[in-house]
């Protein structure tokens, strides 16, 4: 009797835990008080360790017959994540198809929850709520501004009334580089905060975050916490905390800063919406800048999504009514846009006997126009950038004698030879006593690494050959090339810390610096006054990929990368070597016309029934076991077939390999599906729950919902 009274008594709590798995778990509330509310982190046990998760309210229904374990340790007072943002996440996760406690584990950083034991153990001792650690912020001097331009005026008392409104209102900013965007996103932040609301500002990569984070602590001091994956963790925890307890209304960050907790958000800010780096490409694959605009219609609030070359997608919705437009067209530092020239290098035959002597010592990637431009610059005392989205010294080794490519063992990739920097390589290999040797040859993908340059394991011959260059072999040709040129690289091998990188931008700004040679890190953002020259080495390179966004993408680089010559008084030059001169990627970049390239770009699209005009989710299958990986791909498909009576609305393409076929010792399938989002949507549902069947052991798979990449 006693018994059967205590049983109904017990209260019964569902978690939400960080792991692979459908949905929460239930636990015994073992304390007197009220269970917490939904978003409260709890130490909770599961099999023979305590790891952290979310409490997601009470499960009035336990199963019988289970012995469920009970909670540990209460760790918050506040709960961690408000009901809107639990509701937010809770829709990404469904949307994207990831597991909503995994997504969850995501959505927070690593330092307010852990799967894992040691992890747990650390921040169940440590102090929920803000702790003392400061950000250090660069200072850039900027002048300041006296009066906005009427477009200025115009964008800002749109917004400002959009804000106080507290309706959902989505507005595309279209406005070229230095047209004053972020003086309008700090204006609207203002209103916000007037209105007693919240702020969140995006931007696509940390190399932006410093410069525009001086100018948002300029404007609101204390009251801005800043959010990128440079912090240490304890700075990183503290920021969410003081959002979390509204010490602080503007929030400025990098793609995971969509998931911060800001009480009554009033206005989000997606600066660059075009940027591919809003799309997280593994496990959890939210777009950022479409998140942010669901969150808005979730809050009620203003989203300004801004950029000089919008997206497609964007322009289309802009232009279709769903987003409202506003333009700023004129720069008003006075600036004009930069003289773009396209270089064209075919018919160039490179260094054969026959070229004369002058001709035989030029670097490869450098065309008589480009050196011009160079030496021009430099005699003036401006300084140069150089673009190319490829690292290393050579991006290819092959042997003479046999032929034999070197490729990575466990990915289907051809590895790149680096001179330096072996640090960011995984596999540390002897060192060569210390001498400057001749580095490493290193797979991209998985980071692994051979010393270089090795014999050809096939034939045993001694004296392999490189081919094609990257940014380390650009920066060495650089001061060979050019006397007494100062020359520093902007990539992933050289920038391995925040620190490095703000100082390259410092040194650089400063004008130590004469040259800087950069892959994609150096087109985002940057202001550079003493900057006039941009050269692109090879435009063509992201072109020529299979893919149905490679032209807007190409659009978007090249747009970027003009955009950072002459942005102060002096006028800037582009130069755009390629040998696709007439393309029309190449060619409206070159005249700095979007609307130019939007048209061409959206009447092939829609030819091809490509985004905006249908919507993709792509299914990739990945094992160890080819055969297997195939057997899931093709059991999918049939699966997929069996399903659809009426299949007018969608198409199925594929399965076919991967690109890239194998990474990581990994084979790589896709199935592509294409049509209307609720048809393609309820298709992948069912494969979904069904994929314990149409898997066999082993196989892997992962759901990108609007894909951008498919390698
Ligand atoms: P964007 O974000 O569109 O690239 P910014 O807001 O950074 O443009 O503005 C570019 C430059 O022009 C900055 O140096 C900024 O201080 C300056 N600027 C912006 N608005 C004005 C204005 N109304 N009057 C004078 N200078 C301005
Ligand atoms: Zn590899």
């Amino acid at each position: 009797m006693k018994d059967k009274n205590q049983k109904a008594e017990t209260t019964y709590i569902k978690a939400l835990l960080p792991l692979h798995m459908p949905g929460p778990l239930t636990y015994i509330w073992p304390y007197d008080k009220e269970p917490p509310k939904r978003g409260t982190r709890l130490l909770l046990p599961l099999k023979n360790r305590q790891i952290i998760g979310i409490s997601w309210g009470i499960d009035d229904s336990p199963k019988e017959g289970i012995r469920y374990r009970e909670v540990a340790k209460v760790l918050d007072e506040t709960p961690l994540l408000t009901e809107k943002l639990t509701r937010f996440i809770a829709w990404a996760s469904s949307y994207y198809f990831y597991p909503l406690g995994q997504a969850m584990g995501e959505a927070l950083p690593s330092e307010l929850i852990s799967a894992r034991a040691k992890g747990a153990k650390r921040i169940a001792r440590a102090k929920a709520g803000p702790g003392r650690s400061r950000l250090e912020l660069l200072a850039w001097e900027e002048a300041r501004i006296t009066r906005f331009t009427p477009e200025q005026d115009r964008a800002i008392s749109v917004i400002s009334k959009d804000i106080s409104s507290r309706a959902f209102s989505p507005i595309l900013l279209f406005g070229v580089t230095g047209s004053g965007k972020t003086a309008v996103y700090i204006e609207a932040c203002k209103s916000a905060l007037k209105e007693g609301r919240g702020c969140l500002v995006m931007v696509p990569e940390i190399a932006m975050t410093a410069q525009l984070a001086s100018r948002f602590t300029k404007a609101f001091g204390e009251n801005v916490a800043i959010l990128h994956s440079g912090l240490t963790p304890a700075q990183r925890r503290d920021q969410w905390w003081r959002l979390r307890m509204g010490k602080c209304k503007v929030a400025l960050g990098t793609r995971s800063a969509i998931f911060c907790p800001i009480n009554d958000l009033g206005l989000i800010v997606v600066d660059e919406e075009h940027d591919p780096s809003y799309k997280q490409e593994e496990r959890f694959r939210y777009n950022a800048r479409d998140l942010a605009v669901m969150r808005a219609k979730m809050e009620g609030a203003t989203v300004v999504l801004g950029s000089g070359t919008p997206s497609v997608a964007s322009f289309f919705n802009a232009k279709s009514g769903r987003y409202r437009l506003l333009e700023l067209t004129q720069r008003p530092s006075g600036a004009v846009l930069p003289a773009v020239e396209i270089v064209d290098r075919r018919g160039r035959k490179g260094k054969g006997p026959a070229a004369n002597k002058k001709e035989r010592d030029e670097p490869k990637w450098l065309s008589q126009e480009l050196r011009n431009a160079v030496e021009e610059t430099l005699s003036r005392g401006e300084q140069v950038l150089l673009f190319l989205n490829r690292r290393g010294l050579a991006t290819y080794v092959f042997c003479p004698a046999c032929g034999y490519v070197f490729k990575c063992d466990e990915c289907d990739v051809i590895l790149t030879w680096h001179r330096r920097n072996r640090a960011v390589f995984r596999k540390k290999v002897e060192e060569d006593s210390g001498r400057a040797g001749p580095g490493l040859l290193a797979c991209h993908y998985c980071g692994k690494a051979l010393p270089a340059l090795p014999v050809c394991p096939k034939c045993k011959n001694p004296t392999v050959k490189t081919s094609g260059f990257g940014t380390e072999k650009v920066a060495e040709d650089l001061v060979q090339a050019f006397a007494g040129i100062t020359v520093a690289r902007m990539d992933r091998d050289t920038l391995t810390s925040r620190k490095k990188m703000e100082g390259v931008l410092r040194a650089f700004r400063s004008g130590r610096i004469d040259c800087l040679v950069g892959t994609q890190m150096v087109t985002k953002g940057h202001d550079f006054p003493n900057l006039t020259l941009v050269g692109v080495i090879w435009a063509d390179m992201s072109l020529n990929v299979p893919e149905f966004n490679a032209s807007e993408r190409t659009f978007h680089i090249l747009s970027q990368v003009a955009g950072r010559a002459g942005r102060a008084k002096k006028p800037g030059r582009v130069l755009i070597q390629t040998y696709m001169p007439s393309h029309y990627s190449i060619q409206k970049a070159a005249t700095h016309d979007f609307e130019g390239f939007y048209l061409r770009e959206v009447e092939l699209r829609e030819k091809l029934g490509y985004p905006p005009f249908s919507r993709l989710i792509n299914l990739k299958f990945s094992g160890r076991k080819k055969s297997n990986v195939e057997l899931a791909a093709e059991k999918t498909l049939k699966f997929l077939k069996g399903l659809s009576g009426s299949g007018s609305s969608f198409s199925i393409l594929g399965p076919v390999p991967c690109p890239k076929g194998r990474i990581k010792s990994r084979y790589r399938y896709q199935l592509l599906l294409k049509g209307k989002l609720s048809q393609i949507r309820n298709l992948t549902a069912a494969v979904d729950k069904a994929s314990q069947s149409l898997l066999p052991g082993g196989v892997r798979l992962e759901i990108d919902v609007d894909p951008i990449n498919f390698m």
